[in-house]
């Protein structure tokens, strides 16, 4: 494949070597049993893969965005599916950003070894959807605790999880000068949590993601569990987002690339009409394009990278690279099943399977239309439609 794909060579060839002993059977045995790749997830986190962003000083590798995605782009490459685990990779962004020095040293050297996993993060409500500033999950300071009532939808990986780091309201909505100001992040304990205020409902859903509607009485938290300063957690989140949307890029990118491998192979195989079906230029183009959109949104996934590895702004870029690789890859898995035809349509060929996990990332974490709105505003200054 091209040249923006082949950088990172080592780390491609280290993240194949494992995921080579977990191959397409595995995961779509997963999938059909609604199950977790607890052996996959455990593989990689020995291996030290999901703590390339932990700083050396805390237990991880302490490696860049860049080489980040690459790990997360090459398990999607390699037929599996991130999203089981990439929560781990980058939730902790928010604690190391803003957390204080004692929690960083409680926390961040158990998450690298994974003896704690922060897979979780609790934002989305189920009345106010995209529009996050009007969450009404509230946490409120009494004495020493927290009490935190309300209600989450789509939590991913709770039940795959130790801690997860939650959004809440700890100022009334009327009482805010901003409405990004008064709500404020904590470090929830999952398992003091649960039975305990905290009740999860899982919801089942179109792929075989684990996910999870929260409902929140009366859940004490202790205090020293609040990240940073109070009121300023909506800020501190998207802070981590444009890792979030590279990391997810990339996954993209991977899925991508999976796709036109996979179909160009039988595109030469495939016989019918005493010929191989990727001789007709009617097969030949689609993929031919595909691969092209797949290799541009890489360069701007790279970009962005750059960028945010310089601590540079890349709210733009983050966000155009998110868009660009999930609409190739979404492309992709459609020219890809549509080249296998009939068979696209069988699970042991794993189209299908990888065709649903692809589509989400049109929805989430953050949906197409919320990014295009983010350029009509933040790029040319176009005005706020809401
Ligand atoms: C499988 C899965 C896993 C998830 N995991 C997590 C998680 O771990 N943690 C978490 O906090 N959240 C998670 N989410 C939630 C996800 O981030 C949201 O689904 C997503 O942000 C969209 O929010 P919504 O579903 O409420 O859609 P809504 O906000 O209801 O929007 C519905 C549609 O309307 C469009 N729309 C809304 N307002 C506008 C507007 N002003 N202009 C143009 N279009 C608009 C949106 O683009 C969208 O297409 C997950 C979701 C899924 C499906």
């Amino acid at each position: 494949m091209g040249a923006a794909s082949d950088r990172f060579q080592d780390i491609r060839e280290g993240v194949r070597a494992l995921c080579a002993e977990f191959p397409d059977s595995y995961f779509r045995k997963i999938d059909e049993a609604r199950g977790y790749p607890d052996a996959f997830v455990d593989a990689l986190t020995k291996a030290g893969w999901l703590a390339a962003l932990i700083p050396q000083e805390y237990g991880g590798s302490g490696l860049g965005l860049a080489e980040a995605s690459v790990i997360m782009e090459e398990i999607n490459r390699c037929g599996g599916n991130s999203g089981a685990c990439h929560g781990q990779m980058y939730n902790m962004g928010t604690l190391l950003r803003h957390g204080s020095e004692a929690q960083k040293r409680q926390f961040l050297p158990a998450i690298a070894t994974g003896a704690l996993r922060l897979q979780s993060m609790g934002v989305t409500e189920p009345t106010t959807g995209t529009d996050t500033t009007k969450l009404k999950t509230t946490a409120q300071k009494k004495g020493d605790r927290y009490v935190v009532n309300g209600q989450k939808v789509w939590i991913s990986r709770v039940q795959h999880s130790d801690l997860m780091i939650l959004l809440a309201r700890t100022t009334p909505f009327g009482e805010v000068k901003r409405k990004s100001d008064g709500m404020s992040i904590f470090i929830v304990d999952l398992h003091q949590a649960i039975g305990h205020g905290l009740t999860v409902q899982p919801i089942a859903n179109m792929v075989n993601h684990e996910t999870n509607e929260l409902f929140f009485d009366g859940l004490e938290i202790p205090a020293e569990n609040l990240i940073g300063e109070e009121g300023k957690g909506f800020r501190y989140i998207l802070d981590g987002l444009n890792a979030e949307r590279t990391l997810i890029a990339a996954e993209c990118i991977g899925d991508g690339y999976w796709f036109i491998d996979r179909a160009a192979k039988y595109a030469n195989e495939r016989i019918v009409f005493d010929r191989p079906i990727g001789k007709n230029q009617g097969v030949q183009f689609p993929l031919a394009e595909s691969y092209i959109e797949i290799e541009a949104a890489n360069l701007m996934r790279f970009h962005a990278c750059e960028l945010f590895d310089a601590n540079l702004p890349c709210g733009a870029e983050a966000n155009m690279a998110k868009y660009l690789a999930a609409k190739a890859s979404w492309e992709a898995a459609n020219v890809c099943l549509q080249t296998y035809g009939g068979f696209g349509f069988a699970s042991e060929y794993d189209v299908e399977r990888k065709f649903r996990e692809t589509r989400l990332y049109q929805v989430a974490p953050i949906s197409t239309n919320l990014i295009l709105s983010y350029i009509a505003e933040h790029v040319l200054g176009l005005p706020r439609s809401f």
